[in-house]
């Protein structure tokens, strides 16, 4: 089965990553207690992603939450390694940074907003069908690709 994440509240920017490698990351809400967040992972059958030691002490967490440390994202995503096969690359940017969204082919219409030599350079570009942001290779890309592939080769 697909390896589903929920990153809590604190870990926006590590969900971002798991989303670019192509996982399926929920946010937590910050407004929602422990036990709210716990809920949430058993109800979508997701790990529960946390740097906050509180959590374990629930019940509902065993099984369901992994630990990371605070702070840097490659000392996280060593960490996630440990416990997951992580594939970084294989799926990369396919789903929303922003909201998980699965992409899907840019349309026709949204076309007008990707620039110019962009689009005439061929490559693919992709739309969010949720938030109509639109995706292509430009250098926001190419860092978090560059992480993403670091963190892969460190997997081996
Ligand atoms: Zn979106």
């Amino acid at each position: 089965m697909e390896t589903k994440f929920l990153c809590d509240a604190m870990l926006a920017r590590l969900a971002r990553y798991l989303r670019a490698g192509g996982y399926d990351t929920a946010l937590a809400d910050s407004a929602s207690a422990d036990r709210e967040v716990l809920r949430q992972a058993a109800v979508e059958g997701r790990w529960l992603i946390t740097a906050d030691r509180k959590i374990i002490e629930h019940k509902a967490a065993r099984g369901r939450v992994v630990m990371l440390p605070h702070g840097s994202l490659d000392a996280q995503a060593e960490v996630l390694g440990k416990h997951f096969a992580m594939d970084w690359t294989g799926r990369a940017f396919s789903r929303c940074l922003l909201d998980n969204a699965p992409l899907s082919p840019v349309s026709e219409q949204a076309m007008d907003r990707v620039p110019l030599d962009v689009r005439q350079s061929g490559e693919a570009v992709m739309q969010c069908p949720s938030c109509q942001r639109i995706y292509w290779q430009g250098s926001h890309y190419r860092r978090m690709m560059g992480r993403l592939r670091r963190w892969q080769g460190a997997e081996k």
